[in-house]
Formats: structure tokens, C-alpha cells, sequence
């Protein structure tokens, strides 16, 4: 398998530390608001990611934090907690934010058929672990104590900027606006490991430490649940391009100085949906969340049907026009698999060459559209009975989740779509002998009845509407 790895900045045959087993660790969400569509998009392809893993034959065990402490407004160790933002904009305690922004995200992965990881930790469980770690990187001279936060000395990291591809010279104070001069810091790019009460004093998730009560800095949290739930050696490693500097690039200079040896072998990055403004952000005073797009009418599959059009490392724009053409084309393809009648027995042959192809597309830097092709090529191949056809896409969606086979609001049963067929053949033949009255009668009856044609290049298709 072919897999693009950010650290070596190019496809590297995949390996793992054990056989056939990956241990794979993806950056949860900060749960101080809904996630955003963009946010989810890295989520469906760290889903693909795990699945695909399963269906080509390795064991995962897969780890994501939750966090619910430490994470500031800025990736540096500038501005507010983010916890405490969202607190205060509602009214609410940083525990109420986090316990209902943690279910809101656990529904919009269900929703998304997006599989839980089988290891979830929320930071604030940890604390013990993120303790121990940094007593030890302050004894092998790592990170130091000053004016009442740990920091963590980046000029004693080995290939600091290897991730990021950075240059040290850019990241010199005064030559970007993000580095902020800070007189405790040793380095400008020092970060913190540990909070005391000296940054916020009205913080509400604060623990004991040996530095004084405090709280984590949000890197070390995801170190700290990597090491504690799947040991010291890592396969993977993803999140969204964003965590590549300074997130990903301080956690890999914490894990290696406090185990003594590399860490993680493969880091994926998805990269970003943004809306039509160049940034997820509130547009036209929507924030395009996932609550969002049902309240318009539509199934979370269709979004996720979108990303799986593009690769994962093509930046993607959000527009609904493009979200419409994905509910057509899926709509169209989930009618014409529920068309298949189960019939004959299953070709093992043909079975096992389609099953190739699509793992030959995972494995090729999971390219998801190609995937999808496969399911395509099955369709249109008229020498393949529908009983095969049928159990390869049952064991396709296995990986790509779309609820391929299964009855959804927008899918319909097999008299109504013939149904629906015989009434568009008769509109075309209606239009051929320019008997436009009948061709438009046709049309309104069956938009009367919640059916609505859409034409297209390639002929008329359709779309159930809402009941
Ligand atoms: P956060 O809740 O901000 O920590 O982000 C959760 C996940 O979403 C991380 O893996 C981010 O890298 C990712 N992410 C943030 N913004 C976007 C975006 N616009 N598109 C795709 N992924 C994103
Ligand atoms: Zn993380």
C-alpha cells in the first residue's frame, strides 16, 4: 500500500511495527462548539483510512482524544481557553459545554457513519500521565520552569522542523505576525506543557502539579493519550493539515524526548473543506454544520458521499450547488442498485477481481473516487449476475459507509422506481413528438406526488423531495 507521509513528504510503501497490526492515533475535536462540516470531512477520511486498514486485512486499534481542556483560541500558547470562550458565550460551565459538544460530535459521527474509535479519552482524564511525562522531560533537560509555566525548549529537539518543512529563520521573532514575543520563553517556538493559575485565573479544569495548580497544554495531551492507551510505538498518526505546526510537530518533539527513540512511522494529514470565503467561518451567518445541512433537506451521506469524490489531500470548496450534484449522482446510483433483483449465485472469480481493483484504489493513497469507479464498473458490467453484484457492493460499503443497499429517505422501492423509469421514457417520447403538454403533464404529476426530474446532459434523472 502507498501512502503519503508528511514527514518524508512523499508516498512511502506502508509498514507497520507488528504484523498486520496498526496502531493508529487521529486528534479529536476541541468540544467547545458544533463541529464544523470542514472538521468532519477529516473525520470521513480518518474513517476511510481505518476501514480500508480493516478490509485489506490489518487489526486497528485506533485512539482519539477528546479535548475538553487546554486548547487555546490560538495554536501558540497565546490567547483565551477555548472551553472557557464557549462557557461564558452560553452561560454554562466548561463540564456542560464539553458533555454536550462531546454527544453533538458523537451524533454527527453516527449520523455520517463515521465509526467511534475503539479508544476515546477525553484530556481531562489524564492528567496524571501528562504530569508524569513532563517531570521526566524537565529531569533529561527538555522543558524548564519559568515565571510559573513548564515550557517545553524546542532547540534541543531533534529535526524540530522535519514535519513542517519549515524554516527557522521564518519563525524568528518579527518576521511573522504569529510570533509573539514572549520574555519567559527561551526559544519564541517554546510551548507550553504546563499552565499555572498565573495564565487564567478563573479557570475552571485545574489540577494540582508539582508546579503549582494548573492545566495542560493542549499538545501534550495527545502524546500523553497516545503513550498511555496504545504504547510507545505509533503507525499512524493524522488530523488536518492545520495540526501539522505547531500541533503534530510539538508532539513529535515531546514523544521522542520523553521515550528516547521515534515515535510515529506515518503521518496523514487531510486537507481542508472550506465555504466560498476562503475559511470555515460563519458565512452568510451560517455555520455550516451538519445539523444544518438535514435542516435543508439533506442526508449527512450525501456529504459524505462529496468528500469522497475528492482526494483527501485536495483542498475542497464547499457550495451547495456541488452538494446537490453529489445527492443526485448517489441518489441516483443507490435507485439503481435497488433496482438489482437477487438472482443466480455468487461468481467467486469475478467477485475477487473487483474486490482487487478496489483495494488496488485504497491502496493507492486512498483515492476514494476511484473506489467509487469500481462501484461503477460493477454496475455497467452486464456479464456480472446481481447476486455478485450485490454482495460486492454490500462488501464495499463496508469501507465507504454510504448505506449502499439499505433503504434511506431518498431511496425508493423497485415498483416505484420502474414506476418512475416508465414515466420518464414516456415524457422522452412525449418531447420527440413534441407533444410538450403531455411531456410537462407528466412532469407535474409526478411532482405532485414529492417526484422531481431532473434533466440532465445525460438524460432525466430524479430526486424524491421531502414528505
Ligand atoms: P479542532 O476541533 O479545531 O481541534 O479540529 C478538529 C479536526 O478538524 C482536526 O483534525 C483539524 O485539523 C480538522 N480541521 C479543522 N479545520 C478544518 C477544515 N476547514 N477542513 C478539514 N479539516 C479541518
Ligand atoms: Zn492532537
Amino acid at each position: 500500500m502507498k501512502l503519503y507521509n508528511t514527514l518524508t513528504k512523499k508516498e512511502e510503501e506502508f509498514f507497520t511495527n507488528e504484523k498486520l497490526k496498526v496502531k493508529m492515533y487521529t486528534c479529536g475535536p476541541t468540544v467547545y462548539h458544533y463541529a464544523h462540516i470542514g472538521n468532519l470531512r477529516s473525520y470521513i477520511f480518518e474513517d476511510i483510512l481505518e476501514k480500508g486498514l480493516e478490509y485489506i486485512g490489518y487489526e486497528v486499534i485506533r485512539a482519539m482524544n477528546i479535548t475538553d481542556v487546554g486548547h487555546l483560541t490560538s495554536d501558540a500558547d497565546s490567547g483565551e481557553d477555548k472551553m472557557t470562550k464557549g462557557a461564558k458565550r452560553e452561560n454554562k460551565t466548561v463540564y456542560e459545554i464539553a458533555e454536550f459538544y462531546t454527544n453533538a460530535f458523537f451524533q454527527d459521527m453516527a449520523s455520517l457513519n463515521i465509526r467511534k474509535p475503539k479508544i476515546i479519552e477525553k484530556a481531562s482524564n489524564n492528567i496524571k500521565t501528562y504530569i508524569k511525562m513532563i517531570e521526566k522531560l524537565i529531569e533529561l533537560d527538555y522543558a524548564y520552569f519559568s515565571h510559573g509555566n513548564v515550557y517545553f525548549d524546542i532547540s534541543k529537539a531533534k529535526n524540530y522542523y522535519q514535519l513542517s518543512g519549515k524554516n527557522p529563520d521564518d519563525l524568528k521573532v518579527g518576521v511573522r505576525d504569529t510570533v509573539e514575543k514572549d520574555d519567559f520563553k527561551r526559544n519564541p517556538y517554546d510551548f507550553v506543557l504546563w499552565f499555572t493559575v498565573s495564565k487564567f485565573e478563573n479557570q475552571d479544569m485545574k489540577w494540582d502539579s508539582p508546579w503549582g495548580v494548573g492545566y495542560p497544554g493542549w499538545h501534550i495531551e495527545c502524546s500523553g493519550i497516545s503513550y498511555e492507551k496504545l504504547g510507545e510505538y505509533l503507525d499512524i498518526h493524522c488530523g488536518g493539515v492545520d495540526n501539522i505546526f505547531p500541533h503534530h510537530t510539538n508532539e513529535i518533539a515531546q514523544s521522542e524526548a520523553f521515550l528516547g527513540h521515534k515515535w510515529c512511522n506515518f503521518w496523514c494529514h487531510g486537507a481542508h473543506l472550506n465555504d466560498e470565503t476562503g475559511k470555515m467561518s460563519k458565512s452568510n451567518g451560517e455555520f455550516l454544520t451538519i445539523e444544518l445541512l438535514k435542516k435543508k433537506g439533506y442526508n449527512p451521506l450525501d456529504y459524505r458521499f462529496f468528500c469522497l469524490n475528492s482526494h483527501y489531500r485536495n483542498s475542497l470548496v464547499f457550495s451547495y450547488e456541488s452538494l446537490d450534484i453529489a445527492r443526485n449522482t448517489l441518489t441516483k446510483l443507490k435507485n439503481k442498485i435497488h433496482s438489482l433483483t437477487d438472482d443466480g449465485e455468487i461468481d467467486n472469480n469475478k467477485f475477487l477481481i473487483y474486490k482487487k481493483k478496489f483495494c488496488e484504489a485504497f491502496e493507492n493513497d486512498i483515492n476514494t473516487s476511484s473506489m467509487i469507479t469500481v462501484l461503477y464498473d460493477i454496475l455497467k458490467d452486464n456479464n456480472l449476475n446481481n447476486k455478485t453484484k450485490l454482495s460486492l457492493i454490500n462488501d464495499f460499503d463496508k469501507v465507504l459507509s454510504l448505506d449502499l443497499t439499505k433503504e434511506t429517505k431518498n431511496e425508493i422501492s423497485k415498483e416505484l422506481y420502474d414506476k418512475i423509469n416508465n414515466s420518464i421514457k414516456e415524457r422522452d417520447s412525449a418531447k420527440k413528438d413534441r407533444n410538450f403538454e403531455l411531456a410537462d403533464k407528466i412532469r407535474d404529476d409526478l411532482l405532485s406526488e414529492g417526484i422531481k426530474l431532473i434533466d440532465t446532459r445525460d438524460g432525466t434523472t430524479f430526486e424524491i423531495l421531502n414528505k
